[in-house]
């Protein structure tokens, strides 16, 4: 692949991916479809048998049904498929992930309590009791054991990859024992028409959890090969990555981001995310810039030529070419937040599509800048569209450019007329919270503030 083609390929995934409105609305009418759909049918097809409900044993049913309909479409979402994913971007997709996980606890806790509150109190206090109620109470410790491991991970000490094994291992445990559950205790699925939605219903989500494990790998994984490990800080090293039995990488828009798995010798493989921070006009590598932060990126100097990775991408929507066009783009970088901006000015100067930009970037000193010699020569190589301000919050006596912290001041003062404006933010979460809620007190709306938080 040529270099014009590679600028082709980006050219063609913005135009698929810019207007992601009707998509969305698609993708959310068919997600509330599919929830009702259970409730629909139970209250249309009455099974031969049932008697008159009280009206607390009825909602306790459709508690019980709208719980396990979610937690079923809850793996279809956590499944990062591009079909569902590419409208939203995967940090909106594992937000409402996270949400509808709380709205399926409080239901699922709920159906219990109702029918305890309908006078049926042996549910939860009697010892002997049958064998799917048995099943049910266990199905409930295991959801809360769900949600109080994701809630209270860090108060756990739990690592983020001994959570993820746990909740991969907790929710396809919740998922067999509340579709066995809900199959032999109660009336509702003795209908054949509510028994075959509750196979659609967990076959899906059995599928999408296998495809989402094992399967897909096989279509959007590719091997690389580490060609260069790069120290840029004292605590930032840039990995360029070079395809593996192909000539060139994977399309991608400047400003997304990839998984990486690492397979180095002595230690487990690991998978995470890193926004890709070289230009997408090279077909010929890829590349990442990571911070020394935690367990894992502290070893990441560790990595050497040679080491293979497997590579997983490209996802977000953290992108200047997905936007509506805008008299001034303003990026607010903090630390290693520069990465996405650094694709997004390299794609400009690569593509000579400069457009009035502004960057402010917030580092704590002169030695944790980034990129700083090639920002400055972008500065010069755009002709005056680039605008660079550092600003470092501890600088030396010697710094002679701004100190401090981001203000409003110096937000209205660097970006001109918000109104005009289109703001990206990126950095450490206190940063960006703050940035976010001093752009809005300029005015800007929310539509033009687009934020890439660095946890999914
Ligand atoms: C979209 C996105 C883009 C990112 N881009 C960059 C980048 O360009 N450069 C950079 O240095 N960092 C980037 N990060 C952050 C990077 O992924 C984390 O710093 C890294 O995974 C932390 O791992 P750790 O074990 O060293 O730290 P820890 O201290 O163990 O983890 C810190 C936090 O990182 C998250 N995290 C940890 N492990 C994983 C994992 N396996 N998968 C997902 N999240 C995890 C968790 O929220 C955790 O609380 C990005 C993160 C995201 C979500």
């Amino acid at each position: 692949m040529s270099n014009r083609e590679a600028f082709d390929a980006v050219a063609t995934l913005r135009d698929r991916c810019c207007d992601p409105s009707r998509a969305a609305a698609a993708r959310v009418t068919l997600y509330v479809v599919l929830l009702a759909l259970p409730l629909i049918v139970s209250t249309i097809v009455q099974p031969s048998r049932a008697g008159p409900q009280t009206f607390l044993a009825l909602l306790a049913d459709r508690f019980g049904i709208l719980g396990f309909t979610i937690v079923c479409l809850q793996f279809v979402v956590a499944a990062r498929l591009r079909w569902v994913e590419w409208p939203f971007g995967l940090d909106m997709l594992f937000r409402f992930h996270r949400s509808m996980a709380i709205v399926a606890g409080a239901l699922l806790v709920s159906h219990p309590l109702l029918m305890v509150l309908d006078g049926e109190t042996d549910l939860v206090l009697a010892l002997a009791v049958a064998w799917p109620i048995q099943l049910g109470r266990l199905t409930l410790v295991v959801l809360l054991a769900v949600i109080a491991t994701s809630v209270f991970r860090r108060r756990l000490h739990l690592r983020f990859e001994q959570w993820r094994v746990s909740h991969n291992a907790l929710s396809v445990t919740l998922l067999v024992l509340a579709s066995t559950h809900s199959l032999f205790a109660g009336e509702d699925l003795s209908t054949w028409p509510m028994r075959a939605i509750w196979a659609g219903f967990v076959t899906g989500a059995l599928a999408a959890y296998v495809h989402h494990q094992f399967l897909w790998h096989r279509r959007t994984q590719a091997w690389y090969e580490v060609s260069d490990v790069r120290q840029e800080t004292h605590d930032t090293w840039t990995l360029v990555l070079k395809p593996v039995g192909q000539d060139h990488v994977f399309s991608y828009l400047p400003g997304q981001f990839h998984f990486i798995t690492f397979y180095r010798a002595g230690m487990p493989p690991e998978e995470h995310p890193f926004s890709i921070s070289s230009n997408p006009g090279n077909p010929r590598e890829l590349a990442s810039t990571v911070k020394a932060s935690g367990d894992f990126t502290q070893t990441i100097k560790h990595t050497q030529p040679g080491d293979r990775v497997l590579v997983r991408g490209p996802y977000g929507r953290f992108s200047h070419l997905l936007a509506p066009p805008a008299d001034r783009l303003v990026f607010v970088a903090g630390g290693v937040g520069i990465t996405p901006f650094i694709s997004m000015l390299r794609y400009m100067r690569h593509a000579g599509a400069w457009q009035p930009t502004v960057l402010l970037y917030a580092n704590k000193t002169e030695d944790d800048i980034l990129f700083r010699s090639e920002l400055d020569d972008m500065v010069y190589q755009s002709g005056g569209q680039l605008r660079v301000v550092h600003i470092v919050s501890r600088a030396s006596a010697a710094w002679v450019g701004e100190r401090g912290r981001l203000d409003v001041e110096r937000l209205q003062r660097y970006s001109g007329p918000v109104g005009a404006c289109r703001f990206y933010v990126c950095g450490p979460p206190p940063m960006m919270r703050n940035a976010v809620l001093m752009i809005a007190e300029c005015g800007a709306g929310v539509r033009n503030i687009h934020t890439e938080r660095f946890a999914l």
